[in-house]
């Protein structure tokens, strides 16, 4: 009885999932709409970027499969232009294989997860249903900057594979960071968020809590995250 309970939940959810897939290349994009629909998903789909950006800020999705070369507009630019826009709707690019630039290049614009192409349906499809789960379970409680992932329910934080241990201001200073990526935060700004001072200590207290994170979060990796924008302050974005 429960069982059936629950698979009618669970049919009833998906059934109104909606989701876009913005990719010119027709095959790929039926196949997409084929092995979607199969699942339960509604699918749109849109062969151009401006079309599909003009959707996709019309449209409530639930997510969003983002080709990258594209007539119109590209991928990227579709996505920065949701992301000024404040369209939260989680995004999964697809890029050609070996296209490291444009696959960081997405997840500094907002991207929420990539698919190299080729691609086998049931991987994207285990990666499309994780990524709704991540972001509608807690639309504020996780965020990703390149490799590095900060979860503010179970407070883990990871680099790639590697877990990252902080102290309770530690994790406050990356939390606030990672809150506005690519954005500078002024020291000031930082002394009011983590330390809740609404004045300047006067103190270099800010310059050792980023060293001591850099430590964690930076060292021994190939490319550096916090960054210092000299005489203003910090923010975090790959170098
Ligand atoms: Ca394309």
């Amino acid at each position: 009885m429960t069982n059936i309970v629950t698979l009618c939940v669970k049919y009833v959810h998906i059934a109104f999932m909606k989701i876009l897939v913005i990719e010119d290349e027709k095959k790929i994009a039926n196949l997409l709409q084929k092995g979607l629909r199969e699942q339960g998903y509604n699918v749109d789909i849109s062969h151009d970027g401006n079309d599909g950006l003009e959707r996709a800020g019309t449209t409530p999705y639930e997510a969003i499969i983002l080709d990258i070369m594209l007539p119109g507009r590209d991928g990227l630019s579709v996505l920065r232009k949701l992301r000024e826009r404040k369209v939260t709707t989680p995004v999964m690019i697809l890029t050609a294989r070996g296209e490291v630039n444009e696959r960081v290049e997405g997840l500094n614009a907002g991207a929420d997860d990539y698919l190299a192409k080729p691609f086998a349906m049931d991987e994207l499809i285990a990666r499309l249903r994780a990524l709704m789960r991540r972001v509608t379970g807690e639309n504020i409680s996780f965020y990703k900057v390149a490799d590095l992932t900060i979860n503010l329910v179970n407070r883990e934080v990871m680099r790639g594979n590697r877990k990252i241990v902080l102290t309770g201001r530690e994790f406050r200073l990356l939390e606030h960071l990672m809150r506005s990526p690519e954005q500078v935060l002024t020291r000031t700004q930082i002394i009011e968020r983590v330390w809740e001072y609404h004045f300047d200590p006067g103190t270099n207290l800010v310059d050792v809590y980023i060293q001591r994170l850099r430590r964690k979060v930076d060292d021994g990796e190939e490319v550096k995250l916090i960054q210092t924008v000299r005489g203003v302050g910090y923010a975090i974005k790959p170098e």
